[in-house]
């Protein structure tokens, strides 16, 4: 008799009574460790002087890894759909040239292994949280999958979907909040800052936070931001732009340069309030 296999009474996702938290390397970061990873760049890889700049104002700001999409998830198919492969290859160059670890989106299981290919991690967007293919795709692959919540998951449904990825081999995922949808027309979404603290006991995998799309407003993004590291977010996904008024896609939401460097400061500041670090 071999190992017992996981089963639906003993999820690969939950965290066992006193198991410590799942520590997941990318490169020289490490989610769920002491120091809260700030990941900075832009929504949408557009052209390679708008990486190269973005990529070198994040990593100069503190952050240690870098975004952007080479495939993006629009509501409209008339909007900019990302450079796809030739947006991978701008990844590479902003990496080679800040030696910043890139985690970016990945729409279609068919695109998993060229994704993989390049990227030192897997994005899984809110839209794609239950393509079930795509998830085992992902975790198959090997590469370290960043889990998007979706706008209208539920944590039991988010777990689930991170189960599929480590039922499929996968062990290294980060699951990331980034705002559900409920009544409230204010913000784009509405931040589920109670979803960290209850997600970190439910599951021993690492937290963090998108205040970005959360709160969809570049003047709001900071607070929120600083409200997940003090409910214990492993970390921030905060969308940058060298010239954000110029961005293709979620311009409003976008930071410049000098915001994002205030913004860091900031976090780092609550971060150890509460005994961690930026
Ligand atoms: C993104 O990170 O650019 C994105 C599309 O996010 P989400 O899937 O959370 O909407
Ligand atoms: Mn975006």
């Amino acid at each position: 008799m071999g190992e017992p296999q996981p089963n639906r009474n003993t999820p690969l996702v939950d965290r066992r009574h006193g198991q410590p938290g799942t520590v997941v390397v990318v490169g020289d970061v490490r989610f769920g460790d002491n120091k809260v990873v700030v990941i900075g760049g832009p929504c949408a890889v557009e052209t390679p002087s708008q990486m190269a700049r973005t990529a070198a104002q994040v990593a100069a700001a503190g952050a240690t890894m870098l975004r952007g999409g080479a495939w993006k998830p629009r509501t409209s198919p008339y909007d900019f759909q990302g450079l796809g492969a030739e947006g991978l290859a701008i990844l590479a160059e902003a990496r080679r040239a800040t030696g910043l670890p890139v985690v970016t989106e990945v729409m279609d299981p068919r695109d998993v292994e060229t994704v993989a290919g390049v990227a030192d991690m897997l994005q899984i967007g809110s839209r794609s949280v239950q393509n079930f293919p795509l998830l085992r795709e992902a975790g198959a692959s090997g590469k370290p999958v960043l889990l998007k919540r979706g706008m209208m998951t539920t944590l039991d449904e988010w777990l689930n979907a991170a189960e599929y990825v480590l039922a499929a081999g996968g062990t290294d995922l980060v699951f990331c909040e980034r705002g559900i949808r409920t009544f409230e027309p204010a913000l784009r979404n509405t931040l589920d800052v109670g979803a960290v603290a209850v997600l970190k006991d439910l599951t021993h995998l690492p937290v963090i936070v998108d205040p970005s799309h959360a709160s969809g407003r570049a003047e709001y993004v900071a607070a929120l931001a600083r409200a997940a590291v003090a409910a214990g977010a492993d970390g921030l996904l905060v969308e940058t732009h060298c010239d954000p008024d110029l961005a293709l896609s979620d311009a409003d939401q976008s930071l410049g340069p000098d915001q994002f460097t205030a913004l860091v400061a900031s976090c780092r500041a609550v971060a150890r309030a509460v005994g961690r670090d930026v």
